[in-house]
């Protein structure tokens, strides 16, 4: 089962709740995390997956409590918002991770040189950057749709400071975002 991105991140935006296992619909679905590989199959972060057999990933799923049970997922019931704030802390926590990839993770790789440490990713391996920066545009446009959401349905949005030190950081590395200037 291929699963589509924006089917998948369309359905969680649309009104009804749904379990991403069963289709079962509900106002209130146990949402978090499991590493069982079965779930790689409807997880939405491993819809790139290359072995979903395989994949034991943290993975962040919205489901039925009977699901819930099946996948083993450590999570909590919540409603329409509650989902939505953590699909939200997720997308944040997802785009800091790439950010500090980005600054410095990606220096400790052992192929890069003593000497190339100063510069920057896009210097050093242009190509990489690219999937980097493409992975983090596509992490943006999601946390985008999910502002939107909080804005749709007058619900404040968490943290708001978050978005602008995110700006600061990524333009502090000389990089653009989708997410102001
Ligand atoms: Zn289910
Ligand atoms: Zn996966």
């Amino acid at each position: 089962m291929q699963l589509d991105w924006d089917k998948a991140i369309n359905e969680i935006l649309a009104a009804k709740m749904s379990c991403q296992a069963c289709g079962t619909l509900g106002d209130e679905m146990i949402v978090g995390y499991t590493r069982n590989p079965d779930a790689a199959e409807f997880a939405q972060r491993c819809r790139d997956c290359v072995d979903k057999s395989d994949c034991d990933a943290r993975k962040l799923v919205v489901v039925c409590e009977a699901c819930a049970r099946r996948y083993r997922v450590n999570g909590e019931l919540v409603d329409e918002t509650g989902m939505m704030t953590i699909m939200l802390d997720e997308c944040r926590h997802n785009l800091e991770e790439s950010i500090d990839y980005l600054t410095t993770y990606w220096k400790e790789d052992t192929d890069i040189d003593f000497d190339e440490m100063q510069k920057g990713l896009d210097e050093v391996d242009p190509e990489l950057f690219r999937e980097e920066d493409s992975w983090r545009m596509r992490l943006e446009e999601e946390y985008l749709q999910l502002h939107r959401w909080f804005r749709e349905h007058r619900k404040p949005i968490p943290d708001p400071a978050w978005r602008s030190q995110y700006v600061e950081d990524v333009i502090g590395l000389g990089y653009t975002t989708l997410l102001g200037d």
